[in-house]
């Protein structure tokens, strides 16, 4: 056993909403686990083989992104696709996620949750991540979406129709080792053809779905983004709403009922309006368009009515990738959905771990949690944007990424 005390460093506790002077954290290399953390000096007891100064950063734990697709390629909308039947290949897709992987974890993002992945492909990508085999977040898996015939990602996901056809995907996709079922319940904005508005699976597909997901430990994440819709999806019971464009005070009602979680994804609609114009096709920025201010106005009220959101942010639609677009989320939550900086860092931390039920050893800096974490030299409570700039990295209790430049790091051996 190595243990590594990082010593001196400001460190995230979402429960005074601050960063806490003078932390120590001790891990323990081989479990990758937090075995000791406290102020000022390590208790007698803690074994300590080497030590880190970690004066002057701020460290936080690292970020969860809880909507991502690794293998889906924005630049298929640039370049004017009719609709989302794409045609990449199995070996494209596969490249395109090792490198959305690294990318990931060199911009502080330490667990994504994907929702949906061509080919499967992201039950493959987790496992090379743990064995060590590749680069990246840690990761849980949805696989292929579910969609109705026709539906939002029909091209990529998997078709099904009626509650006996869900329950037999549902049932094969966990077969095939899916830690979420992902489901299309409205259509979206990046098919041609449908709206928003439109209710694909109705409630009894959507309620087999959660029923035999729940029955073997699993969550269910919705795509949902018209009015009818999300209420569809929470009273069926699933686990997150994905993007939910219309919240009334209806909706708020449902989902204190289920404690369903909001997972926002305010990047992906911002991006294709900030820079979309002439690239993304036109039918879907118009539904862009149309769609963004009661977006923005829903997660707002969803906010301010204290129900839990978990920062996602739809990686893989146009101009929203792996890079600092997770810190930039955050950031939009401050300027566009009336956060403070520390609630923001909460959607991103222990709100995922919550939301993804991984929250007895992810999502905070406290004994017994994976030592995953990311340190800068700024406060982000102070200023959210912060996290976009540089940072270093921890993965396990050990870096794996070095952005803040070397003169500013000190190290010291005990
Ligand atoms: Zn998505």
């Amino acid at each position: 056993m190595t243990t590594i005390n990082y010593t001196n460093a400001a460190v995230y506790n979402h429960r005074v909403q601050d960063f806490e002077a003078n932390h120590y954290i001790v891990v323990d290399t081989e479990t990758g686990k937090i075995v000791a953390t406290g102020t000022g000096f390590v208790d007698a007891g803690v074994q300590v083989d080497e030590t880190i100064d970690m004066e002057g950063k701020y460290v936080m734990p690292g970020i969860m992104n809880a909507h991502t697709h690794m293998t889906s390629v924005p630049t298929y909308w640039v370049n004017g696709g009719e609709d989302d039947e794409h045609g990449d290949s199995r070996e494209f897709n596969t490249m395109y996620a090792i490198k959305n992987m690294e990318d990931a974890i060199n911009n502080g993002v330490t667990y994504i949750r994907n929702v949906g992945a061509a080919y499967n492909i992201d039950i493959e990508i987790k496992k090379m991540q743990e064995s060590g085999m590749i680069k990246g977040p840690k990761v849980m898996t949805s696989g292929r979406a579910f969609t109705m015939t026709g539906g939002h990602g029909s091209g990529s996901g998997i078709e099904v129709d009626g509650v006996e056809a869900m329950i037999h995907g549902v049932r094969t996709a966990m077969k095939k080792g899916v830690d979420n079922i992902k489901l299309m319940v409205t259509g979206g904005v990046l098919k041609n053809g449908e709206t928003p508005d439109d209710i694909q699976f109705n409630e009894d597909e959507v309620a087999a779905a959660v029923t035999e997901a729940h029955h073997k430990g699993k969550t269910v994440a919705a795509h949902v983004q018209g009015a009818q819709g999300v209420k569809e999806a929470a009273r069926a019971g699933v686990d997150t709403v994905e993007h939910a464009f219309n919240i009334d005070d209806e909706t708020i009602q449902i989902f204190k009922e289920h404690g369903t979680v909001v997972v926002p994804t305010m990047n992906a609609m911002y991006a294709i309006y900030e820079y979309g114009e002439k690239t993304v096709p036109e039918w879907a920025r118009n539904k862009v368009i149309v769609n963004i201010k009661k977006h923005f106005a829903s997660i707002i009220k969803a906010a301010a009515a204290g129900v839990p959101i978990a920062m996602g942010t739809d990686a893989g639609t146009p101009y929203n990738g792996f890079e600092s677009e997770s810190a930039y989320e955050m950031q939009l939550y401050v300027d566009k959905a009336g956060m403070t900086p520390a609630q923001a860092i909460d959607t991103a931390t222990i709100n995922c771990a919550r939301a993804m039920h991984i929250e007895q050893e992810y999502g905070e800096i406290s004994i017994g949690k994976y030592a995953d974490f990311i340190a800068m030299t700024e406060d982000p409570c102070e200023d959210i944007a912060v996290i976009q700039g540089e940072k270093d990295v921890y993965q396990n209790g050990v870096n794996v990424h070095r952005g803040i430049p070397q003169e500013k790091i000190s190290k010291v051996t005990a």
